[in-house]
């Protein structure tokens, strides 16, 4: 290997009149401004296709002759000049979170995910997650949260996909070159890079810092790949979910821990930390590390500090998808750690990882330490809130299940990255400038009726056809690659039929989302495919994760099918799903299929993304759509049933995909008038996208995130910052006067004044208790009646807080009388309770005490 004595970075040499294209191409508000994309298209169209989409790349390679020639073009420097405009309009207007809220700019939220799909040139990203956290910066860029996140730079990424003849999946990993994005590296005064160092087992570890600018919002990459570190480390953030476990918490090691040491280093505290997804929850730790360091606090109270001011979402509803680490492997990175920084023994340590508790844990849970560190825990659609409760519920033993303390903020989508320029354009004209503005606003698409059903109909078969037309081309570049013959080459030009009724899907081919479902019998699909009166076609693509055989044998599958003779023009999979596959399939088709194993899917986004374009969604009761769902905005498959035996499953929602396609699709897409449009499809386009598209995008998501979790939790930090943490320490040792004194409380005696009576509705019950709580007052606890209709369990349950009625008591025993308002009708039952009383808890359920009766 040569060894470079030095070093020099070569970057384009503009016109002088081109240097506003440098700001252009730096930030990418270019990749939801589409006449930014426009210009850079214009700049030089084929170099455009040959980067993939990457500006910066572009200015490096173009000629300077067609440089020089745009510079003398009055017309492209007035294009380059009202994009500029934007820009600096853009960043400078004031935003949502300027008009409503007062917090400055200074203390930062700061937003933790290991991927980020931003723009298909930069592949650090691998699929839902990692668009979820790129709408979430584009759409916090939009309402102005002052936030900052941070990320991992991965140099090989997600792999890219080929396939071979017989449809096996193959890898490929394309090595990025940062000095060609639209990054810049961090540096300290002197130019050089800033390092961050962390210590590892034996030696410290080196990352440099890379920053990416998304309309206001910086994001911030994590890079081992220093000439600092040993060719192993260097090799740590190299690719995404790529490696051993080892390899993993290296990479969440830098992520959590090099991430908070990385934004101090930039001088920027977050206030707030949000972890997307568990594998930045070692955050949690340096939050706690720097607190004891930087004020002298102790371990719980810095612990109970930043448990108010962490936020954790989670993605998965199975168990297999969370990060468990052995304890030795965890002793081996984290024991000095935990002993000298954190200065707490192994069994504190090590109960941080698990939320079960009297077990003593064989190894350590990045959920469930994020779950024990975060006071706001959410799932990302409805129905997920739900299956997250009932997954944890073992570490919420005495807690209903309606109360246990994880909540649900349903997922959304950035609507400008994932909409055609076209429907856009249409949306913009009838809709107007609020669109832009806030596409979250119900007003705005009320007006989507004012838009004829001629315009939205051709508009919409415009992008169908865009589809079929990549979809060929796609199509004919893999025959090519698998070294194809003529023939097949040929062949590729007279696939699908761009006046058919177009079907997409395109997702992970993870098991459980069943890409292979529509083929189960395959004579039906044949007759409804190849009806010469009302076509029908399929557009499938999608990635296995490269150890998954089963979901390469799902790819094979459709591989097989694609070829199959009858059916050969019908079914088309464009190969290496990416943000700009999913781009044109989702702007192009006209209904979205969806048939994962409820409830394995926690919300899907890729549904999402097709409502704007108007496209309508076919899917099982899942995720999202179990939210969205209605019979005037698409269709169901099944009633949100779950099954034990899979096969028969299959068998059921196979056919009920079949009927709907049957029976639904095709007679309301081929149902023609005299002018050739079908008005029923186009009200129903209207009425998927005037419901949900206020709804399912990330500008509400992000608001409720701010409301409901960043915007508390700061005003919660600032208080407990106050006066050198007095009340943070306050409440800190009032916790641990509860926990200390909890096995004394008790009730003494229950009294209920009007046993076996028989109520009217509107007449009230009242119960008296005598309560003991041993060193706590009553200032500390809420004695609560909790009641509800017997039959139904624990769901519709109602609580009353008891009053305090003073009286001379005799060994700290207390009185307290409630009464129960009879509203309903039926047999109801009541018990009484006692939880933790403070103002700075989030919820009673915090500290998971609960005394019953
Ligand atoms: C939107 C998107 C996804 C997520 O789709 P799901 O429906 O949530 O599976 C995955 N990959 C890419 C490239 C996407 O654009």
């Amino acid at each position: 290997m040569v060894n470079y004595i030095g070093r020099f970075n070569v970057i384009p040499s503009l016109p002088k009149k081109l240097e506003p294209l440098r700001e252009i191409v730096y930030n990418l508000f270019w990749t939801w401004n589409y006449d930014a994309i426009d210009l850079l298209r214009r700049l030089d169209p084929q170099l455009w296709e040959e980067t993939y989409h990457n500006p910066v790349l572009m200015l490096g390679k173009i000629s300077q002759k067609r440089l020089n020639d745009v510079a003398a073009d009055d017309s492209f420097l007035a294009h380059m000049d009202r994009v500029y405009t934007q820009l600096k309009v853009y960043k400078e207007e004031k935003t949502w979170y300027q008009k409503n809220y007062n917090y400055g700019n200074e203390n930062v939220i700061a937003y933790f995910s290991a991927e980020y799909g931003l723009t298909e040139s930069l592949q650090i990203y691998s699929g839902g997650l990692g668009v979820l956290s790129g709408d979430h910066l584009k759409s916090s860029s939009d309402l102005g949260i002052p936030l900052v996140a941070v990320g991992l730079c991965y140099k090989e990424g997600y792999f890219q996909q080929y396939l071979t003849n017989d449809g096996w999946q193959q890898e490929r990993y394309e090595i990025t070159d940062f000095y060609n994005q639209p990054m810049t590296l961090i540096t300290n005064k002197d130019n050089t890079p800033l390092k961050i160092e962390l210590d590892f087992p034996g030696r410290k570890v080196y990352f440099q810092i890379w920053k990416i600018e998304i309309g206001r919002i910086p994001l911030y990459l994590l890079d081992t790949n220093v000439p600092e570190n040993r060719e192993e480390d260097r090799k740590i953030t190299r690719t995404l979910y790529g490696g051993n476990i080892e390899t993993r918490i290296q990479q969440e090691i830098v992520l959590g821990i090099g991430g908070i040491r990385a934004l101090h280093a930039m001088e920027l505290r977050p206030l707030v930390c949000h972890m997307n997804e568990g594998h930045s929850a070692f955050l949690s730790l340096e939050r706690i590390r720097l607190l004891i360091k930087l004020y002298g606090l102790s371990f719980n109270e810095a612990k109970d500090i930043n448990f108010h001011s962490n936020i954790f979402t989670t993605h998965t509803p199975v168990p297999a998808g969370i990060d468990i680490f052995p304890n030795d492997l965890m002793e081996k990175y984290f024991g000095a750690y935990y002993r000298n920084e954190l200065q707490i023994d192994d069994k504190t340590f090590y109960k941080l990882g698990t939320i079960v508790k009297d077990k003593p844990p064989t190894n350590f849970n990045m959920a469930h330490l994020a779950m024990n560190m975060a006071g706001f825990v959410n799932g990302v659609s409805k129905l997920h809130g739900q299956v997250s409760k009932k997954m944890w519920q073992s570490g919420f033993p005495d807690i209903p299940f309606d109360e246990i303390p994880i909540e649900h903020v349903t997922n959304g989508v950035h609507i400008h990255s994932h909409l055609s320029n076209d429907m856009y354009e249409l949306l913009y004209r009838y809709l107007g400038e609020k669109f832009n503005r806030d596409p979250s606003d119900e007003e705005v698409w009320k007006r989507i009726d004012e838009i004829p059903d001629e315009e939205l109909w051709r508009t919409h078969e415009r992008r169908r056809e865009r589809l079929v037309a990549f979809a060929r081309n796609r199509l004919k570049k893999q025959i090519m690659q698998r070294g194809g013959s003529a023939s097949e080459i040929n062949a590729a030009k007279e696939v699908l039929d761009a006046q058919a009724l177009t079907i997409g899907f395109a997702r992970r081919f993870a098991t459980y989302k069943r890409a292979n479902l529509i083929f189960r019998d395959i004579e039906r699909l044949e007759s409804i495919l190849c009806n010469p009166d009302y076509p029908v076609q399929l557009i499938f693509a999608g990635k296995a994760h490269p150890k998954d055989e089963e979901g390469k044998k799902l790819i094979q599958e459709v591989i097989a099918m694609t070829k199959e003779p009858s059916l050969r023009k019908k079914i088309v999979f464009i190969e290496n799903y990416d943000m700009n596959v999913a781009r044109y399939m989702v702007e192009g088709c006209d209904v979205w299929l969806n048939n994962p194993r409820r409830p394995l899917e926690a919300s899907g986004t890729s549904g999402m993304k097709v409502i704007a374009n108007g496209g309508l969604n076919l899917s099982v009761l899942d995720g999202w759509w179990d939210e969205a769902y209605n019979h005037e905005v698409g269709w169901k498959i099944g009633n949100g049933e779950e099954y034990e035996n899979l096969d028969y499953q299959d068998e059921v929602e196979s056919r009920l995909i079949y009927e709907m396609i049957e029976k639904e699709i095709i007679p309301l897409f081929y149902n023609r008038g005299e002018d050739k449009l079908p008005r029923g499809w186009i009200a129903m386009m209207k009425n998927s996208m005037r419901a949900l598209g206020p709804f399912f995008n990330t500008h509400r998501m992000v608001r409720e995130y701010s409301e409901r979790f960043y915007f508390k939790a700061y005003e919660k930090r600032l208080l407990l910052m106050n006066n050198k943490w007095k009340k943070a320490k306050e409440f800190s040792a009032w916790k641990q006067k509860v926990y200390q004194n909890w096995s004394n409380v008790k009730f003494i005696s229950i009294a209920e004044e009007l046993k076996g009576v028989e109520l009217k509705v509107g007449n009230k019950y009242p119960i008296t208790a005598e309560v003991e709580l041993g060193d706590l007052t009553p200032k500390d606890i809420d004695v609560q009646i909790y009641y509800g209709k017997i039959d139904n369990g624990e769901k519709d349950k109602n609580f009353v807080t008891m009053t305090y009625v003073p009286k001379k008591s005799k060994d700290n025993r207390y009185t307290y009388r409630g009464e129960i308002e009879c509203v309903n009708t039926g047999q109801f039952g009541f018990t009484l309770r006692i939880l933790p009383k403070h103002e700075l808890l989030i919820n009673q359920f915090e500290l998971g005490l609960i005394r019953w009766a």
